[in-house]
């Protein structure tokens, strides 16, 4: 995958923005805090981010809630942590989540390959996609990747 320059906590920004659009019942909590610009797989991060912030965003559906995102450094890896106050994920699906056509919604809403997607980017990248409910309820997921050696 491509790696490229660029400023990491504006793409995860652009994400919010476009998925949010027109939901004015969502609050949005962002702990956006990473340097200026990283060398990242840009795209395929943005990617990712999209697909976690869509599913977010469709699990609360039309009532209120807020979608959490946060970014950091940590222990020399980039953290992003998408988080929702949705109805979290049933136990017996969470080892299955990340399967390609793995969906609990309706035919033409979603085809079960966002988050297998992900997956593989995250994986191809050298890094971690992982989800576990919050403890107030709702879905995290958390993007871990290592730096590329210059941003060490
Ligand atoms: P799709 O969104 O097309 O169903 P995904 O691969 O993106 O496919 O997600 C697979 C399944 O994982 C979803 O159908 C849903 O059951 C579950 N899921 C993903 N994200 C969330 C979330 N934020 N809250 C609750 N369930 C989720
Ligand atoms: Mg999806």
């Amino acid at each position: 995958l491509e790696l490229r320059r660029g400023k990491v906590d504006e793409m995860i920004r652009e994400c919010l923005e476009l998925t949010c659009m027109g939901r004015k019942n969502l609050t949005l909590d962002l702990h956006l805090d990473l340097p200026e610009s990283l060398l990242v797989g840009m795209e395929a991060l943005r990617q990712v981010v999209m697909n976690l912030v869509g599913n977010a965003v469709q699990a609360m559906g039309e009532g209120p809630g807020i979608l959490r995102a946060a970014s950091r450094i940590e222990n020399d890896r980039l953290l992003v942590e998408i988080a929702d106050t949705g109805p979290g994920i049933a136990p017996e699906h969470l080892g299955k989540i990340f399967e390609p056509f793995f969906t609990t919604k309706e035919v033409g809403e979603g085809t079960g390959l966002g988050l297998s997607v992900s997956h593989s980017l995250v994986t191809q990248m050298g890094g971690e996609l992982r989800v576990r409910n919050g403890e107030e309820g709702g879905a995290v997921f958390t993007v871990n990747l290592p730096l590329s050696k210059d941003d060490e």
